[in-house]
């Protein structure tokens, strides 16, 4: 399956509102498949990333796809049917920033997600902290919303390189 090209800030798609899926056929499968090998060779030339959407290879579908050291699936149509009260402060960044540099961002602690997997079922699941974050950032692409859409104080967004000085 090929690696996809990434869409960049300011290309237009990356705005547009995703549609649901509705058939859950060869088709998703081959989406789901690139959304896959897109980020793993992103993951390998820039040494982060965790997440991806579809509206990010420029296919404006309900597809995200989480990759991590003990885990990897995708979330199809996700919903966001619960959040926490409380939010926590994170520096964010995207592929479509090609990860140049970093936006503190305001996430909810946790969140419950309804979606669906592969196959169709509809799943409920509670995400929390760093995954809440992730699946938060994830979901926003599906809306055409970016971290640098958080952005209102002139301290809110550094380079890559200065962010490697803070992170934990
Ligand atoms: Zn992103």
């Amino acid at each position: 399956m090929p690696v996809k090209e990434i869409l960049l800030l300011g290309n237009p798609l990356l705005r547009e509102k995703s549609k649901d899926v509705v058939d859950f056929d060869s088709q998703l499968n081959t989406i789901i498949d690139d959304l896959r090998d897109t980020l793993i060779d992103f993951q390998k030339r820039k040494k982060i990333g965790r997440g991806i959407a579809a509206p990010q290879i420029g296919i404006l579908k309900k597809i995200i796809y989480i990759h991590l050291s003990n885990r990897s699936f995708a979330l199809i149509n996700p919903e966001v049917i619960e959040k926490s009260t409380e939010t926590f402060e994170v520096w964010d960044s995207c592929f479509s920033f090609n990860v140049a540099f970093f936006v503190l961002t305001k996430r909810y602690t946790s969140i419950t997600v309804k979606y669906q997997n592969q196959k169709g079922e509809i799943l409920t699941e509670k995400f929390s902290d760093d995954l809440s974050e992730l699946v938060q950032h994830e979901i926003d692409h599906l809306h055409g919303i970016l971290a640098t859409d958080y952005l209102v104080e002139k301290n809110q967004i550094i380079m890559r390189k200065e962010w490697e000085k803070i992170k934990k």
